[in-house]
């Protein structure tokens, strides 16, 4: 059934009927976007405020986007990597020299990007580093967000992440996050091969490192050999205000994870990128993926990368995040318990009050146009488009004040 009869409940009671009930969604349903709107099913508009958790950089429905995806379509799609492809070497190409690598490795999602990075680095500890068989730990971050795969979710601190899902996959270090020190000791276990972080945690609510950690901690892997990985795919793609947020501190991470952004969330396609030592570790057979690198994929990855450069979205990014922020921190509000973030990704901590909390909050922003979504409990993340211009931030910010000034 879809008709234009049916209200919003009867969309919701559908997908709550024959959907698996893994997501909690606001309650909005969405059939149309464009730029930075989205528009539901009864023809309400809203600014977006979640960019598909930071996969729609580029505004929705791009037309230079959407374009390269129809001309590609109509081309051919998908090939395999059994064969060769026209579009793939030239997607590889562009990928190494956009981002400054030798070697590109194309995957669909962000957590199997991340999957990727670990075999990488693994294998990179046996073979380069010489860590003895079946022996490679790799460090990673309390409160860190890499996907929801097995092995995944077997690194995760978070037991809505983990819980029930075991036995977990062995070889990983928790460490916290921002804490130099906790590094440096797990650091002198000669069977450490990475040490994997996002550059700013996106998902556990966009905490900020100190200034200088990526960079130190950079500076320790190097010290003890161990490879240094960084998780962009919620931070990457000029969503903090650079191409990538480890640019901040002048990082080159020896594995770079991308995703979302890097297809302008028009199709699945991600990416690990390396230099040749690392990345010549694996040999043909040793991973893949049916639809990695399928030229429908590359096309729609080069066209949303061209965007970031030609409309100067990392500059727009730092200039109007800095407004953000400052606009957040003016509202006076008893329920805002902090602001922070980076770019055009930011964080406002809400103050339960009255038994109204977070998600309160962003059920009656919805009603007064503006969608966003909160991440554990009392954090929301505010992430729009980055093709959004000044006038139109502010009336998104005057739409976020309106809304808090409800709950005075
Ligand atoms: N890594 C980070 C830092 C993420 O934020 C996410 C998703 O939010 C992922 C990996 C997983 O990406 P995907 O949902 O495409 O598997």
């Amino acid at each position: 059934m879809t008709n234009k009869k049916m209200t919003p409940a009867d969309y919701i009671a559908r997908e709550d009927k024959y959907g698996a009930h893994n997501y909690h969604p606001l309650p909005v349903v969405l059939e149309k976007g464009e730029g930075i709107y989205v528009w539901d099913v009864e023809g309400k508009k809203y600014f977006d405020f979640l960019s598909a958790y930071s996969a729609v950089n580029q505004g929705h429905c791009h037309p230079k986007i959407i374009n390269a995806l129809t001309e590609q379509a109509k081309e051919l799609t998908l090939t395999s990597r059994a064969f060769y492809s026209s579009v793939l070497g030239e997607f590889e190409e562009y990928m190494a020299k956009y981002f400054g690598f030798d070697k590109v490795l194309p995957m669909n999602t962000g957590a199997e990007a991340d999957e990727t990075a670990l075999k990488l680095c693994r294998r990179w500890g046996y073979d380069k580093k010489g860590i003895p068989e079946n022996q490679a730990k790799i460090i990673v971050c309390a409160d860190n967000f890499h996907g929801r795969t097995i092995t995944i979710i077997s690194m995760s601190t978070d037991p809505d992440s983990y819980k029930g899902f075991g036995p977990y996959t062995p070889g990983f270090v928790t460490v916290p996050y921002n804490d130099l020190d906790a590094l440096a000791k797990e650091l002198e276990d000669p069977n450490v091969a990475g040490f994997l972080v996002e550059p700013i945690q996106g998902e556990a609510g966009v905490y900020v490192p100190d200034e200088g950690y990526l960079k130190k901690a950079y500076e320790m892997c190097k010290e003890k050999n161990v490879l240094f990985i960084a998780d962009e795919v919620q931070t990457g793609i000029a969503r903090t205000g650079k191409l990538l947020a480890c640019d901040h501190e002048g990082v080159k991470p020896d594995i770079l994870i991308l995703g979302k952004a890097i297809s302008g969330g028009v199709f699945p396609v991600s990416a690990v990128l390396a230099d040749d030592d690392v990345m010549l570790v694996i040999k043909p057979g040793e991973h893949g993926s049916t639809y990695g690198g399928n030229p429908l994929g590359c096309k729609v990855a080069m066209a949303a990368l061209d965007v970031i450069k030609d409309e100067k979205l990392a500059e727009n990014a730092e200039r109007l995040g800095k407004i953000f922020r400052e606009e957040m921190l003016s509202i006076d509000s008893d329920m805002i318990e902090l602001v922070r973030g980076k770019g055009l990704l930011n964080a406002v901590a809400i103050k339960p009050k009255n038994g109204k909390t977070a998600w309160d909050v962003c059920v009656a922003m919805k009603e007064n146009g503006l969608i966003a979504k909160p991440t554990h409990e009392h954090i929301i993340r505010f992430a729009p488009p980055l093709v959004i211009n000044e006038e139109e931030l502010r009336e998104a910010i005057d739409i976020i004040k309106k809304t808090l000034a409800q709950f005075a």
